[in-house]
């Protein structure tokens, strides 16, 4: 039998292709190099185990993954490796994420020996390299991830994901249990190793100050579907979908830790049993009797922004 998150997996399979992802009905989202692509919605609605699947950690079932173009279940030996050490994940949480018996000189070491980026003589100068890399001092190597801080235990877990030499960084919320300044640091050294490294990032989160702040592009998901996507300014500041103008609206722009769903009508649905048509038809304050019989599309519905929405075959409503 699956867990959940696996047959969130399996519902998300369907529609995933890429590097990146089918979001629906043949429209590909597609992380180009030296992005950054912000993953938005309510908890629940699949972002995170999108993200895992992006990450390689949960298999597509029906979709692909691609790296390069290559479906990384076709891949076999050194290319599949590559594609693997190529994307990494930091975690949310990276207390639960970094084994406590490790000292932080194996935690960041193991994989670059396992998979022969370095010498065993040789990984104790590399871990401190990395370690300097992301701001902790290598003279804490020997000491364990409870000897840190939450901001230093996060500084570990980015080390641990570069010390493989990732292109693209899955981030799941990698900052959302850090106090708001320390947030802001992890953030700032993001966006330091992103222009020093020219990584690539998806940034899954439900914060969308935090989204704002540093995404190129953001995809807004609703119960396994990407409803919107948009380069991040156009996106804030005219949401296409009912679904991210309700999210938008919710954003206390002062406050932006302190942001609930409440306004949002009704609780989310399970995503393994969706409404039928459009699935934000029972709390969408725009919904019309074709919303809960027909699927909406994913349209281009101005260069570069998608949108699935019945209101955008009826000009005269859109919003
Ligand atoms: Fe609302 Fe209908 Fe658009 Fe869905 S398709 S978001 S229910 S107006
Ligand atoms: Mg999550």
């Amino acid at each position: 039998p699956l867990d959940t998150a696996q047959k969130i997996a399996r519902l998300l399979g369907s529609r995933l292709e890429a590097q990146v992802v089918r979001a629906v009905d043949g429209i590909d989202l597609e992380i180009a190099e030296g992005e950054v692509v912000g993953l938005v919605g309510e908890s629940g609605c699949g972002k995170s185990t999108l993200g895992r699947v992006v990450a390689g950690i949960y298999p597509p079932s029906e979709g692909t993954v691609r790296y390069k173009g290559a479906d990384t279940a076709t891949l076999h030996g050194r290319e599949r490796r590559a594609a693997e050490l190529a994307v990494q994940m930091v975690f949310q949480d990276p207390m639960a994420s970094l084994n406590p018996r490790l000292r932080v000189v194996d935690i960041i070491g193991e994989a670059p020996v396992v998979h022969g980026l370095v010498t065993r003589r040789d990984v104790d100068a590399y871990v401190c390299e990395v370690m300097t890399r992301v701001g902790l001092d290598p003279a804490t190597r020997k000491r364990y991830p409870h000897q840190f801080s939450g901001g230093q235990r996060a500084r570990i877990g980015i080390a641990r994901a570069l010390a493989v030499n990732p292109k693209v960084v899955v981030c799941d919320e990698s900052t959302a249990a850090l106090d708001v300044s320390i947030q802001a640091q992890v953030l700032n050294l993001f966006m330091k190793l992103r222009e020093e490294l020219g990584l690539t990032y998806l940034f899954v989160s439900h914060d969308l100050g935090v989204v704002e702040h540093i995404a190129d592009r953001v995809a807004v998901m609703y119960l396994g579907r990407i409803v919107e996507l948009a380069p991040a300014e156009e996106l804030f500041r005219k949401p296409n979908h009912p679904y991210t103008q309700a999210l938008l609206a919710e954003v206390p722009r002062l406050e932006p830790k302190k942001k609930t769903f409440s306004a949002l009508k009704g609780e989310l649905p399970s995503p393994l049993h969706p409404p039928s048509g459009c699935h934000f038809h029972p709390r969408c304050p725009f919904a019309m009797p074709r919303c809960k019989a027909e699927k909406p599309m994913l349209k281009e519905v101005a260069p570069g922004r998608f949108s699935t929405c019945h209101l955008n075959d009826e000009p005269a409503k859109a919003a």
